[in-house]
């Protein structure tokens, strides 16, 4: 049988096999005995796996074979990502620019297109929900504005997580969990005695953990995002993950502008303009004196 690894606990690997759509499917507790030798790898969450079962009654299985993994993130560990959804909240909590940054950098080092939700459009007095949206839309993400609280926009990340691993992040508070249930609800899996022992709760959390919403549809909640260090990354290369920086670059006076200390500067121009927002080059200079500091160790 074919299935999917969601979750990996001490040895365990919990292996999610899909069925003809009529419920959401079957877990099973399984071994990965041999894998190792015959492929040289350890299983990962993601990993798409040929299974046996073993006792369909107790959902025991042994998986025989891992098949062809075409991704592999580091951060979280996950095979075959296709993308990310980073939640942020248009306010309470206001969003912090540098961490949503230092997220896009990462993934952006990964391959990993990402998306931009934010939520809590219903508690967007100030109207900030399309400056937002801007700002990143110019930096070639694809973003949207949704409301966990009114089910608002739903719909639209169904359509976009459709058929995909999507890896889904953001920091505590933005309503990343509400968003999660909402993409849950209607999906029932069948509860044996195994997937009652991988219940999610508070204290399982630290486990990477893939949730399917629908057929061919995985999510994987991601847990907190406090450790979020640049991978290596030499400081000129920061600029390829703006983007939008790109089309003024020829107006720099010397080839290899880093943009901060040179006197003639396309993307210092473009800022004072307005033509390049001024808090993603704030960030920019952030995380490129963080990257230069970071040299010294
Ligand atoms: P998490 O920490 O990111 O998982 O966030 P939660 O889902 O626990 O939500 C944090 C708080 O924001 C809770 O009080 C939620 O009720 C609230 N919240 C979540 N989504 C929305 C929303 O769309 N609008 C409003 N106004 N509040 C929301």
């Amino acid at each position: 049988m074919k299935g999917k690894i969601i979750k990996g606990i001490a040895g365990f690997y919990y292996v999610h096999v899909a069925d003809d759509g009529h419920t959401m499917g079957t877990v099973y507790e399984c071994k990965a005995k041999g894998v190792f030798r015959k492929d040289h790898r350890k299983p990962l969450v993601g990993d798409d796996v040929e299974m046996d079962v073993l006792d369909e009654a107790q959902k025991k299985g042994n998986i025989r074979e891992l098949l062809p993994r075409h991704s592999e993130l580091i951060r979280p560990a996950v095979a075959n990502v296709d993308q990310a959804l980073v939640i942020f909240a248009i306010t309470k909590p206001q969003p912090n620019f540098n961490l949503l940054d230092r997220f896009l950098v990462m993934m952006q080092q990964q391959d990993i297109p990402c998306i931009i939700c934010f939520n809590k459009q219903d508690i967007d007095e100030e109207g900030k929900k399309e400056d937002y949206r801007a700002i990143y839309e110019q930096a070639g993400f694809r973003t949207i504005t949704v409301s966990a609280a009114r089910q608002e926009g739903i719909d639209t990340i169904q359509e976009l997580l459709r058929g995909k691993t999507t890896t889904v992040a953001g920091p505590s508070g933005v309503g990343k969990s509400s968003l999660v249930n909402c993409l849950q609800s209607g999906t029932v899996m069948e509860t044996g005695s195994i997937s009652e022992k991988i219940e999610r709760g508070k204290h399982t959390t630290r486990h990477s953990e893939l949730i399917s919403i629908a057929q061919d549809t995985y999510i994987l909640d991601t847990p907190g995002f406090s450790s979020l260090g640049l991978f290596r990354l030499e400081k000129e290369q920061l600029a390829e993950f703006y983007p939008e920086f790109a089309p003024f670059e020829k107006y720099c006076r010397f080839g290899g502008c880093s943009h901060i200390s040179e006197p003639v500067c396309g993307i210092k121009a473009a800022v004072a303009e307005g033509e390049i927002p001024q808090i993603r080059y704030e960030n920019y200079c952030l995380l490129y004196d963080e990257l230069k500091n970071q040299r010294k160790y």
